[in-house]
């Protein structure tokens, strides 16, 4: 069921999603090469916990961290840990905190270093395609409008769309109603209404969108070892446009 925010209600995501978007920028002034993910991890956890939030995905099935960090062929659910970040290495990071009975969700691809211009178009391509999708998702639009506009940016660039793994509504759960798919057909799918509140993110391979999970059962890697890139922000639909919730 899709659920509708009243104003009360977007205040409170507002909140958990400034959250969220604090300790994404937080891990991404910790990654530097010679750091483990384990250690942006803990940064993530602490700053998260010091403003009485609690990192959303710590525990969420089962996970054992406070944030997703997926390096270079990892596309998303990489597990942190005693994994050392080198120079030229992308850096995917996801993190949620729930606040007051919010959840606000978020994703960066970070630079670790200097990168190669392959990795770095593949960087902007995605980080584009992001607000492409954003900006189709205005209310009386269909949630078909977000994944056509992401997908049409990024395919013409000569990358493909991870078609498993989609977007999602968010709210007083992690994950609610509805997909939110990085591909689809303008014009297609549940109506955007104003008052909803949705997670977009494009997860963009540099090469084939098929994806396989690995042993630990989490991380997921693109089937051709190419490179991956992820970004995400929580909006709210509003009768005056997309509103980005997931801001500092
Ligand atoms: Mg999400």
């Amino acid at each position: 069921m899709v659920s509708i925010k009243n104003s009360r209600e977007l205040r409170g995501m507002k909140e958990a999603c400034v959250i969220s978007a604090r300790a994404l920028q937080l891990a991404g002034e910790a990654i530097q090469p010679g750091v483990t993910t384990g250690e942006v991890d803990r940064v993530v956890r602490k700053y998260i916990e010091s403003q009485g939030a609690t990192p959303s995905f710590l525990g969420y099935g089962g996970f054992p961290a406070s944030a997703c960090i997926s390096v270079n062929d990892e596309v998303i659910h990489g597990i942190p840990g005693k994994r050392v970040i080198h120079a030229g290495d992308i850096v995917s990071v996801d993190v949620g905190a729930y606040y007051n009975g919010f959840h606000g969700d978020n994703a960066y691809t970070f630079a670790a270093g200097e990168i190669s211009p392959e990795a770095q178009a593949l960087l902007d391509a995605t980080r584009e395609s992001l607000y492409e999708g954003i900006r189709a998702a205005a209310a009386g639009n269909r949630i078909g409008d977000i994944g056509a506009a992401v997908q049409r940016y990024v395919e013409v660039r000569g990358y493909s769309v991870v078609r498993q793994y989609v977007g999602h509504g968010v709210g007083t759960n992690l994950h609610e109603d509805p997909s939110v798919p990085n591909f689809g057909t303008p014009g297609r799918g549940p109506r955007l209404l104003p008052g909803m509140t949705i997670a977009i993110e494009p997860m963009i391979n540099a090469g084939t969108c098929e994806v396989d999970t690995q042993r630990d059962g989490w991380t997921v890697t693109t089937r051709d070892g190419k490179w991956s890139a992820h970004f995400e922000h929580t909006i709210a639909i509003t009768a005056d446009g997309p509103v980005i919730l997931t801001l500092p």
